[in-house]
């Protein structure tokens, strides 16, 4: 378990304790910020025999020990790692969720990224979300809760999973070795600690050092090349490197190198780098870069 996400497990705990624990839980917050283990642990608890109050769990009974084998015949997993959760799955859900406990004890459906649902997906859902069967749990994530269908809102129970101290995220991060004394960028993503971690394991942690230092001198870079390439290792650098662009031309009105009209252009740029960059393809993919990196360089050098 994080250290971060004590509290929140903590309050929910207290809730299942009191019996004011809803059958339907979303779990809503940044990408990285833990709500896959919060989930699991929340499923453990839900599913171990030996903690029917306190949800929490035992570690050695046997809904443990299925759990640990990913073998639990009273738990459904649904990820969303597709790119839409449709009807067919929400349907198994029902079924699932229909079917008597083969443990005898609960039942529990984990679905990631609900705003994924497709319309009729969502709608397939209502009903099981309306009618709660009891012993029933379905726990929800998402990372935006505004792309969450309003029927579908109003039938959970919303947790915010949020870090509300970042030094215990920073604390955590510094012991796998990413600092902010090694990489000047880590505390802007202090809230995304899984995220940071991702990266060191897939080894982009240089690619997006890169990006940070490209975005800071991106007046006077001209290796368009070598930016593509590191773009390209890994589809959610293009955002982190918007996102290093934004900062650094927010820090350039701050200190008055820029003024709003330059500010402006700057972010009407990056913006349509952004939402052109899902459409394009091969070699415009090239010129649509080049055309960002000159355009923000001739509005940074107007006086
Ligand atoms: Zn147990």
């Amino acid at each position: 378990m994080y250290p971060w996400l004590e509290p929140v497990q903590h309050r929910m705990q207290e809730n299942f304790a009191r019996s004011r624990f809803h059958h339907a839980q979303l779990l809503h917050g940044l990408e990285g910020v833990g709500k896959r283990e919060l989930s699991r642990v929340l499923s453990e608890g839900l599913l171990c025999v030996n903690s029917t109050e306190t949800l929490s769990s035992c570690g050695g009974c046997k809904s443990c020990m299925l759990i640990k084998a990913q073998n639990h015949p009273d738990l459904l997993y649904l990820s969303a790692d597709s790119s839409s959760i449709g009807v067919d799955e929400i349907r198994t859900l029902n079924e699932f969720v229909f079917h008597s406990a083969q443990q005898g004890g609960n039942k529990v459906v984990v679905i990631e990224q609900i705003e994924k649902m497709t319309e009729s997906a969502a709608n397939a859902l209502l009903k099981t979300l309306e009618e709660p069967a009891a012993k029933r749990y379905i726990l929800m994530t998402c990372n935006d809760v505004s792309k969450v269908k309003a029927t579908v809102l109003s039938r959970c129970n919303q947790v915010q999973v949020a870090i509300t101290d970042k030094r215990v995220s920073q604390h955590w991060l510094a012991e796998q070795g990413i600092s902010s004394s090694a990489y000047p960028w880590v505390d802007i993503f202090s809230e995304q600690p899984l995220l940071l971690s991702k990266w060191a394991q897939q080894e982009v942690i240089s690619e997006v050092d890169y990006l940070w230092k490209v975005s800071h001198d991106i007046a006077s870079i001209s290796d368009i090349n070598a930016l593509e390439t590191a773009l390209a290792k890994d589809a959610y650098l293009l955002s982190v490197f918007a996102r290093f662009l934004m900062q650094v031309i927010k820090q350039q009105l701050t200190v008055q190198h820029i003024g709003f009209v330059q500010f402006h252009n700057c972010t009407v740029q990056i913006e349509k780098y952004m939402s052109d960059h899902h459409r394009i393809l091969g070699i415009n993919k090239t010129l649509s870069l080049s055309n960002l990196v000159f355009g923000l360089q001739r509005v940074l050098k107007q006086d």
